[in-house]
């Protein structure tokens, strides 16, 4: 049974000189034409769908496009430098081997004809017996076997076998509290697991006959003008497939949403990645789960800024304080004296005398508890921002004045000066 050469440039209806940019647009116009949701239950627009896909699929990638433009087909089992070399050899001139050495030796270049010529023969060292006239001294088997040996290599094998789960990264939001303390983060994923029916093998047990091949385990491939036997990539010439498991249809697994539930550290940071190991998608036919990536989406507080392990806030302070000096009292992450564990406490911070506006001072050992290193914590950093009273009365402008006096100073010399 003949596997048919695909005119792939004329199912995206493109020139053979087309750009990648015009395939692209070819591609997506049919691909909104005969996509399956736009003709539901249609089978001619889901087959016509497949079609362009697969041209696409070939001709939008520049080395898969190479090789069909050399040899009329495309098989991921094909070697590039081999499909050169066939490319070069199908048109007769420079064969590698007994070619090159025959025009050497000053004989007429004669193009070959392979049509007609089974591959297999080549490889079991057989002579030629299609239209191609003999060459002198036969004895071609050993190049065309170094030379397609490498085309076909192996059929389909590297897609069998165990493969392993791909990893999921899901963003979870964290509220500001619990980011500080620690706590328990619930979330739904969406996650591939075994297959239960087939236990992720992708098959029920049992073989039928190919389909690709009609069961001869041989398919005919087209090359330049040359015409091969190919192992079936389907079933890699067996001519019998296992019979697909219909729960996963084939894949090895299902797709579920799993309840998830994991703890958050206390001084876990915004951004952070959380790795679960194991808790990514399944693998199939034995293969490695996955891994699960939660990347932490820490809330806001009104009060309260992070960064890193240190909390910033900005306390104001009067007039009279800042000039003074005082104790006052500042809001801490802490839990509040009551022992409650919602919102944060206080503690005393002392303003010293001829504190700015702006001014930042330090309190050690209370920011958030590290997430990385046990027993630390952070500071909390206390901007000062100076709140001038808004004077209605007589006496207290009076006052203001008899300050300003006393203290007959210019803040805006230095400014002037530096101008
Ligand atoms: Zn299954
Ligand atoms: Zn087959």
């Amino acid at each position: 049974m003949a596997t048919q050469t695909k005119d792939y440039y004329s199912t995206l209806g493109v020139k053979k000189t087309a750009s990648g940019d015009d395939i692209r647009k070819a591609f997506r116009k049919l691909a909104r034409k005969y996509h399956p949701d736009v003709n539901p239950g249609d089978k001619k627009a889901e087959e016509k769908f497949k079609e362009i896909s697969e041209a696409n699929d070939v001709l939008s990638d520049e080395k898969k496009r190479k090789i069909y433009d050399q040899l009329g087909f495309y098989s991921d089992n094909i070697d590039p430098a081999a499909a050169e070399a066939a490319a070069r050899g199908g048109y007769g001139g420079g064969f590698p081997g007994g070619g090159a050495g025959r025009s050497g030796r000053g004989a007429p270049e004669v193009p070959f004809d392979f049509g007609g010529f089974d591959f297999s023969d080549f490889q079991s060292g057989g002579t030629g017996r299609g239209g191609a006239q003999e060459p002198a001294g036969g004895g071609f088997g050993g190049s065309f076997k170094d030379i397609f040996g490498g085309i076909f290599s192996g059929g389909r094998k590297a897609a069998r076998g165990p493969r392993p789960g791909t990893d999921l990264e899901y963003q979870v939001s964290v509220d500001f509290w619990s980011a500080v303390r620690g706590g328990v983060a619930r979330l739904e994923i969406q996650r591939q697991e075994t297959c239960p029916a087939c236990k992720g093998k992708s098959t029920t047990g049992g073989s039928i006959e190919c389909p690709e091949c009609s069961g001869t385990g041989q398919v005919t491939q087209m090359g330049g003008r040359m015409k091969f036997n190919i192992q079936c990539p389907r079933c890699n010439g067996t001519g019998k497939v296992q019979n697909g498991c219909t729960t996963c249809g084939g894949d090895g697994v299902v797709t579920r949403n799993e309840p998830l539930e994991f703890r958050i550290k206390p001084g876990t940071r915004d951004g952070q990645r959380i790795r679960l190991a194991g808790k990514g998608n399944a693998g199939t036919d034995g293969g490695a789960q996955g891994d699960l990536y939660l990347i932490i989406k820490v809330g806001t507080h009104p009060v309260f800024t992070r960064v890193g392990d240190d909390i910033h806030v900005t306390v104001p302070v009067t007039v009279v304080e800042a000039a003074l000096g005082a104790k006052i009292e500042v809001p801490t992450i802490d839990t509040h004296s009551d022992g409650t564990q919602a919102g944060g406490g206080r503690t005393q911070l002392k303003i010293p005398p001829g504190t700015q506006t702006g001014q930042k001072l330090r309190l050690r050992e209370k920011g958030v508890p590290s997430a990385a290193h046990e027993g630390k914590r952070g500071d909390e950093i206390v901007e000062v921002k100076i709140v001038v009273p808004k004077v209605q009365d007589e006496r207290s402008k009076e006052i203001l004045r008899e300050l300003a006096k006393l203290n007959p100073e210019d803040p805006r010399a230095e400014l002037l000066a530096e101008v």
